[in-house]
């Protein structure tokens, strides 16, 4: 049995960002993922501007693509060009971020250990985790982090509430050996409406083109993959040529759950600290894995008795956005036109929408400085809901 202070299972961008924290905070921290690394994971790769921010290191070593503009389209709306003419978004591939990140945590000091699934955890009578691998390994540490991602076990284990699966998002990827279109250079296509809660997307790679769906789960998940193929085939390509099909569940957050309790803690997707209007993640995901890096310090070091502060920095720094997020996704599903409308022709909006993506304001600020918008969000969200689940049925 091997001792550590901290152990982090699941190595995605949460895991791998609270274990380099803690680390170089000074304490012994194992990682653990049940993936031999490098891996890949269904996921778009795409690193907004303000989330490549939060890294205290530069990420183009990993970046295939730099995103400064958008093709707006959506049902019985023409398609828009707009450029923001400065970087949205980076375009990466999860097999090389995800490794990427590793290896920063890797030289802060923490210890790494893939293909090693977590089995079980148990909490002795002393407040410390046990935690059993499949290959029959244990090891013990008075803090545990949960990053184990959507279908994570180490919330099911401790008793945590699961957060909703509510959206679900299927992507493959289409090659272009001699290079992408001209037409998608530096530029995301997204087909908004594409499916009931949520969109099409063609996000440009270094040698492929991402092609991706997603929408609430209980309408449009048994229509993936016919909604991917055809997604595909609008644009002339064959989906048959589409290559490594995987879909993943969107985990989101509920109303008021507890994410801490003495030394555990979830993070990221573990969490469900997806965003709902644009289905992101890794924003989050990074965002609570520092988050969560100085409360387990302290609790470490007996200045505090759990890790309640990271419930508290989560409430001030993330869950806001994602609260205006959910409010704005509700309101733009009940009423599409006139959001697509705005976000096609309106400066402002588009403007707003640069902003959410690269990092000036989150959408709390921008739906707070609106004014009127941010009184009415909240009641217009719930008659939004209301219509949208008289139409498909319950989420
Ligand atoms: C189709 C799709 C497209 C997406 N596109 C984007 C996008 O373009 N941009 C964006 O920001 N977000 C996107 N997301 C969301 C994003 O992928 C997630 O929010 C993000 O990966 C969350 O990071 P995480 O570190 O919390 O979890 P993950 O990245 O899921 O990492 C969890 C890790 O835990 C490991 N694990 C699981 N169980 C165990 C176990 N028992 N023992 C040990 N290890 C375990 C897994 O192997 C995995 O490596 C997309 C999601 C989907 C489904």
């Amino acid at each position: 049995m091997t001792e550590y202070e901290a152990i982090v299972i699941g190595a995605g961008p949460a895991g791998s960002t609270a274990a380099r924290e803690i680390a170089s905070r000074g304490h012994s921290v194992l990682l653990l993922d049940r993936a031999s690394f490098p891996r890949d994971k269904p996921c778009g790769g795409g690193v907004t501007v303000r989330c490549a921010a939060l890294f205290p290191f530069d990420i183009t070593h990993v970046v295939e693509h730099v995103v400064t503009g958008a093709i707006l389209s959506a049902p019985n709306a023409p398609v828009v060009t707009r450029e923001a003419h400065a970087p949205l978004t980076y375009m990466t591939q999860r097999r090389r971020l995800d490794a990427f990140l590793v290896e920063r945590a890797q030289e802060a000091g923490v210890e790494f250990r893939d293909a090693h699934a977590v089995r079980a955890i148990t909490e002795r009578a002393d407040g410390a985790f046990e935690v059993r691998a499949a290959n029959g390994d244990t090891h013990t540490a008075r803090a545990l982090i949960g990053a184990d991602g959507a279908n994570g076990v180490v919330g099911t284990f401790l008793g945590f509430e699961h957060p909703a699966d509510a959206a679900v998002a299927l992507e493959g990827n289409l090659r272009f050996p001699d290079g992408i279109p001209q037409w998608l250079h530096g530029r995301v296509a997204l087909s908004l409406g594409l499916m009931p809660g949520g969109y099409g997307w063609l996000f440009p790679k270094g040698d492929h083109i991402n092609v991706g769906v997603g929408g609430w789960k209980h309408v449009a998940g048994p229509r993936l993959r016919a909604a991917l193929d055809a997604y595909t085939r609008s644009y002339g390509w064959n989906p048959d040529d589409l290559d490594a099909v995987r879909g993943h569940n969107l985990p989101m957050l509920r109303a008021g759950v507890v994410l801490t309790a003495r030394g555990v803690a979830l993070i990221g997707d573990a969490a469900g600290l997806v965003d709902p209007l644009s289905g992101e993640g890794i924003t989050a995901a990074v965002a609570s894995g520092l988050a969560v890096s100085s409360p387990a310090s302290d609790y470490l070091r007996g200045v505090t008795p759990d890790m309640r502060g990271y419930q508290l920095a989560l409430e001030r720094e993330v869950i806001p956005d994602l609260v205006a997020s959910r409010g704005l996704m509700e309101v733009f599903h009940a009423y599409p036109a006139p959001f697509v409308w705005a976000a096609q022709h309106s400066g402002r909006v588009w403007r707003a929408m640069c902003g959410a993506i690269s990092g000036g304001k989150g959408y709390d600020a921008i739906v707070q400085s609106t004014g009127p918008l941010a009184h009415t969000l909240a009641p217009l969200a719930k008659v939004a809901r209301r219509l949208t689940v008289a139409k498909y049925g319950p989420r």
